[in-house]
């Protein structure tokens, strides 16, 4: 297996788990309280199960926008969706590769205002 290939494809899930569980992506794991871990095992399980309902994600056609794409990326909420305007405000997506050197997008106006102050 091309781990290259499951660490991109994980880190795509990683994103938009994150997303749907309005974590701030650069907040420290072990900062996280037990409400946010729980939001964000059932915000993994989420975007599992609706990937597998799509039959993937057709990484390689969605970075080139050529070929024939697969289904799931069509239901990204934020990854390569960089300086488009989130799906749930609409404030402009942001893309940094400072978190773990791989790209992290998301929505700092979701993924800020819960953290930390919905207890
Ligand atoms: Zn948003």
């Amino acid at each position: 297996m091309d781990q290259r290939r499951v660490a991109g494809v994980g880190n795509i899930y990683a994103n938009e788990a994150l997303f749907r569980a309005g974590i701030d992506p650069s907040r420290r794991a072990d900062r996280l309280t037990r409400r946010d871990y729980e939001a964000l095992f059932g915000a993994i399980r989420s975007v599992l199960g609706d990937a597998v309902a799509a039959r993937g994600t057709t990484v390689r056609d969605y970075r080139t926008g050529t070929g024939q794409r697969g289904s799931f990326q069509a239901g990204l909420a934020v990854y390569g969706r960089g300086g488009e305007p989130c799906v749930r405000c609409g404030t402009t997506l942001t893309t940094t590769h400072a978190i773990d050197g791989r790209a992290t997008t998301w929505c700092w106006r979701c993924q800020h205002a819960r953290s930390g102050r919905q207890t």
